[in-house]
């Protein structure tokens, strides 16, 4: 039996002129999702997008796997194909539905018709397949108002479609509509789910990561790597990672300033790199995943002095998430086991016994006056390096 994916796109796509725009954006991402599990033909019509086998090869479970990873379909409905007649639709519903139904005591029947030629109105096509699926699982009860299963006749176009209900897509509205944002990725839990959560409300993302050779590993980057490889999923499998070695300013900063002030003053140094770095690459906001209260430097104060060295808004999605709702979207995204790989951050190493909570601005900027700010971010931007990551893995450039 022939199925098909009939994918819904919310509300929010669909407004005023900008439809088309959205409509081709979530086909391109689509298509290019649907290549490595078969030829698949998908087209839109009637503001639902079909996404259609070409032959038998065509891996339907990867298929839906995939497309329940583009952010903008609300719903996805997998659904047989039938010819647009009453005979051929019962029998489909007697074929397709029942297995769907273990376990299952009541059902209803929903239809649409938006062929409006179809000699049956929706009402009677319901109950006609009401009819057919009881006969087929006389074990089954209808129920109206709340039934286990909702199966559902749609008489559309080119063809009538058989299935037993939506499940959720995921939601959001496409990567791309919302412009670029340079994520401040780390290898911790908090900044992959960031990423994810602004690439679910349409931005595409770009990532820096710093480093601190030799203080932090290979294996510390590769980590951030891998996280970077499965945030791509969901950023039309591709991300772009700069990466920024912090060893020079870390061991200035060392050498020069009060301990208490060493994470404030890094995380300084981190926003005023990142927002040079955005404005190089166009993205029109910095993204990170912190949270108010978490750690030291995640104070409203310490948020208050680290916030102005950058001129690009800084978008902060967990600021008001706990811990737990974090670790949730991070294992539904499936990057928290890699997160919680036991790898240093250059955070981490030269931590100050006792960090600042509530710092005071004017001592920040006496403690930063110490060193030539500019020079250091100059010298660690001249050392940047890009690497692009895919799903599949990724390349170190130069
Ligand atoms: P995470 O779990 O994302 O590491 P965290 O709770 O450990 O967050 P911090 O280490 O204080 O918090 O970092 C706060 C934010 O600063 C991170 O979410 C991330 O956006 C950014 N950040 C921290 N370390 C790095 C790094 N090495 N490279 C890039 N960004 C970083
Ligand atoms: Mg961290």
């Amino acid at each position: 039996m022939k199925e098909i994916l009939l994918l819904k796109y919310g509300e929010i796509v669909l407004k005023g002129a900008n439809k088309r725009y959205f409509e081709d954006m979530l086909l391109r991402q689509l298509r290019h999702k649907a290549k490595p599990h078969g030829d698949f033909e998908i087209y839109r019509s009637q503001s639902t997008i079909y996404v259609e086998p070409k032959d038998d090869f065509c891996d339907m479970d990867g298929m839906m796997a995939a497309a329940s990873k583009v952010f903008g379909i609300v719903a996805i409905c997998r659904a047989a194909v039938c010819e647009k007649n009453m005979e051929s639709i019962l029998a489909t519903v007697k074929e397709y539905i029942p297995p769907h139904l273990a376990g299952k005591k009541t059902f209803k029947v929903e239809s649409k018709r938006s062929d409006k030629a179809f000699p049956l109105d929706s009402i009677e096509i319901s109950k006609a397949a009401g009819g057919a699926l009881l006969s087929a699982c006389p074990y089954m009860k209808v129920d109206v108002h709340n039934p286990d299963v909702t199966v559902r006749v749609e008489v559309r176009e080119y063809a009538a479609y058989v299935h037993p209900g939506p499940v959720k897509g995921a939601g959001g509205m496409p990567v791309g509509s919302n412009g670029r944002g340079l994520l401040l990725l780390s290898g911790g839990i908090d900044s992959p789910v960031a990423g994810y959560m602004m690439a679910k409300r349409g931005m595409t993302m770009e990532a820096i990561h710093f480093e601190s050779f030799p203080y932090t590993s290979e294996m510390a980057r590769d980590k951030v790597l891998r996280l970077a490889q499965i945030v791509s999923e969901y950023n039309n499998d591709e991300m772009i990672v700069h990466v920024v070695s912090l060893t020079k300013v870390q061991e200035e900063l060392v050498k020069h300033c009060d301990e208490d002030y060493f994470t404030l003053l890094l995380r300084r140094y981190m926003m005023a790199i990142a927002d040079r770095v955005a404005s190089k690459f166009y993205c029109g906001a910095l993204v990170t995943g912190e949270s108010l209260g978490q750690v030291a430097s995640q104070t409203t104060e310490a948020i208050g002095v680290t916030d102005p060295v950058a001129a690009h808004p800084v978008f902060r999605p967990c600021i008001g998430l706990d811990k737990e709702d974090i670790v949730v979207t991070a294992r539904k995204i499936g990057t928290f086991e890699t997160s919680i790989e036991p790898y240093e951050d250059c955070c981490t190493v030269f931590t100050p016994r006792h960090p600042r909570t509530r710092p005071d601005l004017k001592k920040v900027l006496a403690q930063e006056q110490k060193l030539p700010f500019d020079e250091l971010v100059e010298e660690a931007l001249a050392n940047m390096y890009r690497v692009d990551v895919t799903p599949e893995g990724y390349e170190v450039r130069q």
